[in-house]
């Protein structure tokens, strides 16, 4: 079975190649070489070699790209942000149009080449090393977004990234919500639910969509909104179910310019007191105000706290020039290392949490960046202190994950549980006050530090888990490791994964949708 797939991705890449001036001279050999090396679970319908002749496909794609491995596109456009539990893929192909995705689909179909869409290259979940071999559909030149003439939505290009949407529609006085990092794909948070600094007001990213044009599994573009049975399983589990090549999705009004921040640094000392007083003054038992936001990192900086990590809590607040001091002064109180406020527009946000173009977490930097993600409601104070202390332990100055950070984002959560619980895949809408992550950062050395990190980040999640009182794991399929249950991804009730699955089986019953947190 094995040398018969990578026959079919040689006479495919082959041709590729010959199909293309801006391929590389890469060897069709080594191509192979890497296909047979590395076989992935196929889909299904296998076809014969003769049927993968790219002549016809190439005839229909306009301005199409493509490259193998040894050109420098190649390894620009397959790197990744992290590199544990990484896809691997033999050729890169650039669609230019909505209808090449079609093609691009339907020949891998037929030739049986696996194929994933990259776009933002930020999914991490190890679930994604399950692809050894096939096509990165890379969705950069498909994106754009145009504002509808009466200004209530904007249709955004599958591949567009948030910066350009946020940019884009400040310019013309309107916003949407969008993930909150400048590198960051518009759609790939958006297919899992989606965060934002104004899901308070307006709910989810896919909370936004009005409808979509999407490839599905058998290469049809189709256009599809909420008379569609598939829209409930797109908007938290969209991964699964197609390409999509555009969204139309509403917009609002700019009402609040003025945004304000206070960065507010404490050792480590502070930790029980502070999480305590996020609680008790802005959490407020699932109330935090709509306007504000409170984030916070943890991480090594020694000429602040050479005994550990150091707390970094960001209170942010709209519409003002200054943090409401009802909501800062308790920290205040509590002795901080420094408390630096500023004030500027929405634009600053991404700045101010260093998650711009150019802040290191945008970078592709041959690093490892895992995720233990588990939503809660509040913080349990003891199980903050002991969270810490393991965390510091674990991250020491000698520690092969001595730049790992710990992220602990606290959105409002008002315009989220507005929206029906079951109307959407995503499925913790009531319980997710706060998104936490260890992300344990470190430069990948084989198979073994994977395992360390695994082993790591779990037992920081345990602990979180255990101060909940709570046996039931709820995460963001957008940060997740991969280890965890389908139900920790996409809810405990039993209807929500029987109906994933029926949904799968009508619409990919060859699962070719199956490697970014599959169904099945
Ligand atoms: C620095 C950083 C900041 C982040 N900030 C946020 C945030 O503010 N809010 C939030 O909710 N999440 C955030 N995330 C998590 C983010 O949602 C996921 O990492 C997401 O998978 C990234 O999407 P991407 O397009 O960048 O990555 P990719 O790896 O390109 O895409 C991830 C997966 O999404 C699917 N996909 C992407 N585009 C399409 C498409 N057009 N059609 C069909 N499938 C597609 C593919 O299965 C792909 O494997 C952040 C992650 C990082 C690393």
């Amino acid at each position: 079975m094995c040398w018969f797939r990578a026959d079919l991705v040689a006479a495919a890449v082959v041709a590729l190649a010959a199909a293309t001036a801006t391929a590389s001279a890469a060897p069709a050999e080594a191509v192979l070489a890497t296909s047979a090396a590395t076989p992935s679970a196929p889909p299904a319908a296998a076809t014969s070699a003769a049927h993968c002749s790219l002549s016809d496909l190439e005839k229909q794609l306009s301005g199409i790209e493509i490259y193998l491995p040894g050109s420098d596109q190649f390894t620009q456009y397959s790197a990744r942000w992290s590199n544990v539990g990484a896809p691997i893929v033999n050729v890169t192909v650039l669609p230019a149009t909505e209808n090449d995705v079609v093609q691009i689909v339907s020949f891998a179909n037929k030739c049986n080449i696996p194929f994933l869409a990259y776009n933002g290259v930020h999914g991490s979940i190890t679930t994604l090393g399950r692809m050894s071999w096939g096509i990165d559909i890379n969705l950069s030149l498909l994106s754009g977004i145009t504002i509808a003439a009466d200004g209530q939505t904007a249709t955004i290009a599958g591949g567009t990234n948030s910066k350009v949407v946020v940019d884009t529609l400040w310019a013309a006085g309107k916003q949407t919500v969008t993930g909150t990092c400048e590198c960051v794909s518009y759609m790939g948070p958006a297919l899992g639910g989606g965060h934002g600094w104004l899901q308070g007001r307006h709910g989810l990213v896919a909370d936004q969509w009005v409808s979509m044009n999407i490839v599905l599994a058998n290469g049809t573009l189709t256009t599809i909104d909420a008379n569609s049975d598939l829209w409930w399983a797109v908007r938290g589990a969209g991964h699964n179910f197609g390409i999509v090549t555009s969204v139309t999705v509403k917009i609002y009004p700019r009402v609040y310019t003025n945004w304000a921040i206070e960065t507010i640094t404490f050792t480590g000392d502070k930790v029980k007191a502070v999480y305590q007083a996020i609680n008790d003054y802005l959490l407020r038992n699932g109330t935090q105000p709509v306007d504000v936001t409170n984030w916070s990192y943890w991480f090594n900086d020694p000429a602040v706290d050479p005994n550990g990590p150091v707390i970094q809590l960001y209170i942010i607040q709209e519409g003002v020039t200054a943090v409401d001091p009802t909501y800062t002064q308790p920290f205040h109180a509590l002795g901080p290392v420094s408390v630096v406020p500023d004030n500027g527009t929405y634009l600053d946000l991404a700045g101010w949490v260093g998650i711009t173009l150019a802040s290191p977490p945008c970078q592709k930097a041959g690093l490892a960046n895992p995720r233990f993600p588990i939503y809660l409601r509040s913080y349990n104070a003891t199980a903050q202190q002991a969270v810490y202390s393991a965390f510091a332990a674990a991250t020491n100055a000698s520690s092969p994950f001595a730049n790992s950070l710990f992220m602990f984002e606290g959105y409002p959560t008002e315009g989220v549980r507005a929206v029906d619980p079951d109307s959407s895949a995503y499925a913790f809408r009531t319980d997710n006050d706060l998104l936490i992550a260890p992300l344990i950062q470190y430069t990948p050395a084989g198979p073994d530090l994977d395992r360390q990190a695994e082993q790591l980040g779990n037992q920081l999640r345990n602990i979180l888990l255990a101060g909940s009182g709570s046996a039931q794991l709820n995460t963001y399929v957008n940060y997740a490791y991969g280890d965890e249950q389908p139900q920790a991804w996409y809810g405990y009730d039993q209807w929500r994964l029987d109906r994933l699955k029926a949904l799968k089986a009508k619409y990919d019953p060859h699962n070719r949708f199956g490697f970014y947190a599959p169904v099945v």
